[in-house]
């Protein structure tokens, strides 16, 4: 910007003081596009002390985070016996969550809900991708029934064609089911892009998702209980997308009594939103000091 392009042709300066004005010839007449959209935005009659503002903010350069609560609307997800629900529960912590991303100053944060609506798996994907976003975070709740037995704890996944245990790979699987409790078709989802670049990119995704994941867990494990295993992985559509760095974390049992007094208490999720908050930083931290070396 302090560079002054050295125009080819004199004649095509917009900023050339109407030399050989007359009198009647408006200085609109000269004035470039920009100009007109800067005078436009501020009429100079209401604010004739003020220079006229820069044409446009520049682009917001600060990376973007999409939260994802998981279910919504007609699917409700896991459910306590007490009858607590995860899509109001993951709801509730993923707004706070929000709240404190965007309060470091540090990212632009989007959610793919922020009320009690359904959104099928393939949009949210879609909805992160679409927005160049530069991580995912999907956040659910987990639940076991009666014959598993009982589990407790915070499990943060990434995605992985074969699953890391059985039981992450039937987790995927009902997880999976959002767009079928919704009656959607899942046939036309599948439609994976191809190609050498994306398979490149896919790659580095992997790799930092994983980056992610493992600075999650630690983050996490001083804030909330961890499950036996934290750090899982499994065939998660939501997780598909190619370029978007996608995690998603269960953040307890809702069948679990102590996990569900955690999930619904303030104070917990104040301290677990926190250690996520820890986590992005770090992540992104490290991300950009990596780039830089390159
Ligand atoms: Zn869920």
């Amino acid at each position: 910007m302090a560079k002054a392009v050295t125009p080819k042709k004199p004649t095509k300066a917009a900023s050339a003081p109407a030399r050989g004005a007359t009198k009647n010839a408006a200085p609109v007449k000269v004035a470039s596009t920009k100009a007109l959209a800067a005078k436009k935005a501020a009429p100079a009659k209401t604010a004739p002390a003020k220079k006229a503002p820069a044409a446009k903010p520049a682009p917001d350069a600060r990376p973007l985070i999409v939260i994802d609560p998981g279910h919504g609307g007609i699917d409700n997800g896991t459910r306590a016996a007490s009858g607590e629900m995860e899509k109001t529960i993951v709801l509730e912590f993923s707004l706070m969550l929000r709240d404190k991303i965007e309060k470091t100053g540090k990212y632009r944060v989007v959610m793919t809900r922020t009320d009690d609506t359904f959104v099928a798996l393939g949009d949210r994907v879609q909805f992160a991708r679409g927005r160049q976003a530069s991580l995912f975070i999907s956040i659910h709740a987990d639940a076991l029934r009666r014959r598993e037995g009982d589990a407790q704890g915070a499990t943060v996944y990434t995605l992985s064609e074969r699953a890391s245990d059985a039981r992450a790979a039937r987790l995927a699987e009902a997880e999976n089911q959002a767009d079928a409790i919704a009656g959607l078709d899942l046939s036309s989802q599948e439609k994976d892009v191809a190609g050498i670049l994306i398979d490149l990119a896919r790659r580095e995704t992997k790799t930092f998702s994983l980056q992610f994941a493992q600075g999650l867990v630690g983050q996490l494990k001083n804030a909330a209980r961890l499950h036996q295993h934290p750090l899982k992985s499994a065939a998660f559509v939501v997780l598909k997308a190619p370029d978007v760095p996608s995690i998603l974390v269960e953040l307890g049992y809702v069948t679990n009594k102590a996990d569900l007094k955690s999930l619904i208490s303030a104070e917990w999720r104040d301290r677990t939103a926190d250690s996520i908050v820890q986590a992005v930083d770090t992540f992104f931290t490290t991300r950009l000091a990596g780039a830089r070396q390159n």
